[in-house]
C-alpha cells in the first residue's frame, strides 16, 4: 500500500542544540512528534557536509560520487568552468538574480545534477509530489519562472525561463503553483527573501496541509536557521528553529491537529548538516603561498598551479599537473599548520594502485574497498582494508568490526566524495574551532561553520511519526538514508534500501 510522507528540512539543525531543546519542552511540537514516533540523534551526513551536495543527496539518496554536486564550489574540468554556489546557498544579493536563477534554478537542477530525485520517481510511480522551497527539487512536469519586477529590472535578469518541478513547485516568488481555491498562501518580497525564507516556507505548509491539497510526497525546506547560525552559534539560532516549530504546529492545526495529520501521513524531520563554533579562520591561501593560485571562482590561467575551492571547513583544491612529489608538498605544506585536520586524495596519485590516503598531524592511513581480502566491515556492512595511523581518523576496530567516533562514517564519506571525476585532487579539512578563507570569501568567526568530517559538522536528528513509518530506526542513520525512508513509507521500490552499504 501506498503511505504519504512530509518530509521536513531545517537547515543546519544541530543535533547538540536540538535535541535537548526537544527533550525538555523547548520545542513543543517535535517533542510531540518524537513521542508519537522516533527520534534518532546522530544522523551522519555527507562530505562534504554543506548545503548544496547534502540536500542533493538528501533527495536523491545518493553521494556526491553518483549525484555530481560536489559542495557548495567546485570546478568542471570538462567545461572549463566554476560551480559556486557561495558561501551560504543563498547568494541573491551579492550575485545578482541572473545568476541565482541560472546556478540555481536552472543548472544545478539540470545538467549539473547526475542522479534521479525522488520527485521524478515519486511521480513516475503515479504518485504526486510537491517540493515547497527545496532548491533541489527537478521533476517531470515544466513550470514558468515568474521573475518579480524587481528583480526583472536588474542587469542580467532572465526575462522568462521554464524549470522542471514536481507537479506541484513552490519557489518563493519565482514559481506559485494554484490550488482549487487559488494561489498558495506565502509571503513575498525582498523582506521574505522573495518568498523563499522560513516565514513563506511555514504560510505555505499550512495553506496545503489540508489534505486534498498536500500531495503524497511533499518537501518543505526551512533555510533561515543556517543563516542565524552562521552568525551566532547554534545555541544563539534556537529562536528560529522554535519559529519553524510553531510553523510546523499551525500546519498540523490547519488539518485538523496533529493526530488527524499522523493518522495519514509519516512526517519526517531531519537538516542536511550540523554547525561546529568557529573560534579562529585559517588562510588557505597563505598555507599555500609557495604555489601559484588561480583567483578565487576564476577558471585556470596560464601559470596557475593550483585553484582552491573553498567549503567553509573543508576545501578542494584541483592541481595542475598533479605528480606524487606536487601532492606530498601541498599536504606537508598544509598539515604545518594547527588547524588543519586531514588532507585527503586518491592514492594512485601518490603512486598506489587503489583506495584512498588521509593525511593528518597524527600520521597518516590509507583503506580501499575491497570485496574478498578485506580487514573490517564498516556500522553499515562495507568492506574495507585499511592499513596506517587510527588516530588520523579516530577509528577502532574490534575484531573485523570497524568503529568510529569523532569522524562518523569516514570511509564512505570519504570515498563517496573523492569517486566523483569532478572531486579535486585534493580535499583538506579543518579542526574543530577553525575555518578556511580564501581572498574574496566568507567566513564566520565568532559564529558557526560546517562541511569538514567531524560529527559536529556531520550529525543530524532525524524525527520519524505517523502513518507507515517504522516504529524503530535502524542504530546507525545516514543521511543517504534519507531518501530511500521516504520511498519505504511510500510504497515505491528504490535501488536503495535504507541500510544498505553504498559503493
Ligand atoms: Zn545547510
Amino acid at each position: 500500500m501506498n503511505g504519504k510522507v512530509l518530509l521536513v528540512v531545517i537547515d543546519a539543525a544541530t543535533p547538540h542544540v536540538v535535541c535537548p531543546a526537544i527533550q525538555t519542552g523547548r520545542l513543543p511540537v517535535m517533542q510531540k512528534l518524537a513521542e508519537a514516533g522516533v527520534m534518532h540523534q546522530s544522523s551522519v551526513s555527507i562530505f562534504p557536509s554543506i548545503t548544496p551536495a547534502a540536500t542533493s543527496t538528501i533527495i536523491t539518496g545518493a553521494y556526491p560520487a553518483e549525484h555530481g554536486i560536489a559542495g557548495a564550489s567546485w570546478y568542471d574540468t570538462a567545461r572549463d568552468e566554476i560551480a559556486y554556489y557561495g558561501d551560504d546557498f543563498w547568494v541573491i544579493a551579492r550575485e545578482g538574480f541572473g545568476r541565482f536563477v541560472n546556478d540555481f534554478l536552472l543548472r544545478l537542477n539540470g545538467d549539473r545534477l547526475k542522479a534521479p530525485t525522488l520527485f521524478e520517481m515519486v511521480e513516475r510511480a503515479g504518485l504526486r509530489a510537491a517540493a515547497l522551497n527545496y532548491l533541489v527539487f527537478r521533476g517531470n512536469v515544466p513550470h514558468k519562472v515568474n521573475i518579480p519586477g524587481l528583480i526583472a529590472a536588474l542587469p542580467g535578469g532572465p526575462l522568462t525561463e521554464t524549470v522542471q518541478g514536481p507537479s506541484f513547485l513552490c519557489l518563493g516568488d519565482f514559481v506559485t503553483p494554484r490550488t482549487p481555491e487559488g494561489k498558495v498562501d506565502k509571503a513575498s518580497g525582498v523582506l521574505h527573501r522573495f518568498g523563499m525564507d522560513d516565514a513563506s516556507t511555514g504560510r505555505m505548509l499550512k495553506d496545503l496541509a489540508n489534505e486534498e491539497h498536500l500531495p503524497d510526497f511533499a518537501v518543505a525546506y526551512f533555510a533561515d536557521n543556517d543563516y542565524v547560525s552562521h552568525k551566532g552559534g547554534p545555541v544563539n539560532a534556537l529562536p528560529v528553529i522554535e519559529q519553524v516549530d510553531r510553523m510546523l504546529g499551525e500546519a498540523f492545526e490547519a488539518a485538523g491537529g496533529m493526530e488527524r495529520f499522523l493518522a495519514n501521513r509519516a512526517v519526517i524531520v531531519t537538516s542536511d548538516h550540523g554547525h561546529c563554533e568557529v573560534l579562529h579562520i585559517l588562510r588557505l591561501d597563505h598555507l599555500l603561498s609557495d604555489f601559484r593560485q588561480a583567483d578565487l571562482g576564476k577558471p585556470w590561467k596560464k601559470q596557475d598551479e593550483i585553484m582552491i575551492c573553498p567549503n567553509m571547513r573543508a576545501a578542494q583544491i584541483y592541481v595542475k599537473s598533479p605528480t606524487p612529489e606536487k601532492i606530498e608538498r601541498l599536504a606537508v605544506a598544509m598539515l604545518r599548520h594547527p588547524g588543519v585536520d586531514q588532507v585527503l586524495w586518491l592514492s594512485s596519485l601518490t603512486g598506489g594502485d587503489r583506495g584512498y590516503t588521509v593525511a593528518g598531524t597524527r600520521g597518516r592511513l590509507r583503506f580501499s574497498r575491497e570485496a574478498s581480502s578485506s580487514n573490517c566491515i564498516d556500522p553499515f556492512g562495507g568492506l574495507w582494508s585499511w592499513c596506517g595511523d587510527p588516530a588520523v581518523l579516530g577509528i577502532g576496530q574490534a575484531g573485523r568490526a570497524l568503529e568510529y567516533s569523532d569522524y562518523p562514517n569516514a570511509f564512505e564519506r570519504i570515498a563517496g566524495v573523492l569517486d566523483l571525476e569532478k572531486s579535486g585532487d585534493i580535499w583538506v579539512t579543518a579542526r574543530p574551532g577553525c575555518e578556511f578563507q580564501v581572498p574574496g570569501g566568507d567566513a564566520h568567526e565568532g559564529g558557526a561553520s560546517h562541511g569538514a568530517l567531524h560529527a559536529l559538522d556531520s550529525h543530524s536528528p532525524v524525527i520519524v511519526a505517523g502513518a507507515g513509518a517504522p516504529r524503530a530506526l535502524p542504530r546507525y542513520m545516514r543521511l543517504v538514508d534519507i531518501g530511500p525512508l521516504c520511498m519505504q513509507i511510500l510504497g515505491i521500490p528504490m535501488r536503495y534500501k535504507v541500510g544498505d552499504p553504498r559503493k
